[in-house]
């Protein structure tokens, strides 16, 4: 589907590159400042930054109300770093889990791995971590898509997309490709349900 439009929180940190991404990829990226901009998307991003400093943001640009009834639509969004942390159980809880920040520590600021990604196919996956969280709990219907020492770092549940690492930093696409698969299963779910 060509013509996704793929909201892309741009409040506070590194939105840009992904709307680079989400176009590579055919989709129709729009930065959302304003609950106007958040109207008639078919998915969203909440990428990295400062998790604190996004959701007083989202608070103060009356976002929160569009937030929710784009997730109540089972619109899908896409938390990213400081993103998973925002649409966790303790902050929006759009999602059954719990992140940690800051979690691999001092010693471990920032680093890259090599990552298995369920439906990213069978290449690894080379993940940038900047003072990362990762999934401290998550509830039995969370989908782990992938695990770094042991620790979830990319979950699915539903619509909702998350993970702990900066897959707009990379030059490979398949984290968002993921996302539009998901976006464009919605909309077709959306349009046929419509017709009926
Ligand atoms: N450490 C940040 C926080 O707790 C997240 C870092 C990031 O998004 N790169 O919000």
């Amino acid at each position: 589907m060509a013509d996704l439009k793929v909201g892309v929180l741009a409040l506070q940190g590194d939105f840009a590159a992904h709307t680079d991404i989400l176009r590579r990829l055919g989709a129709e990226p729009r930065e959302v400042r304003t609950p106007a901009d958040m109207d008639r998307l078919d998915a969203l991003v909440i990428p990295g930054g400062e998790s604190t400093t996004i959701g007083k943001m989202i608070e103060s640009a009356g976002l929160e109300t569009a937030l929710r009834a784009h997730f109540e639509q089972g619109r899908p969004i896409l938390g990213t770093c400081a993103g998973l942390i925002v649409t966790d159980a303790d902050h929006l809880g759009f999602i059954d889990a719990t992140a940690k920040r800051n979690a691999f520590g001092r010693q471990l600021q920032s680093f890259e791995a090599d990552l298995e990604v369920e439906g990213a196919g069978d290449e690894p996956l080379r993940a940038v971590f900047i003072r990362a969280p990762w999934v401290e709990r998550h509830g039995a219907g969370v989908e782990v898509l992938a695990s770094y020492k042991g620790h979830p770092v990319a979950i699915r549940e539903g619509n909702v997309l998350a993970c702990a690492f900066h897959p707009e930093l990379t030059d490979d696409p398949r984290f968002h490709a993921i996302f539009m698969a998901m976006a464009t299963a919605a909309r077709e779910r959306a349009g046929e349900e419509a017709k009926a």
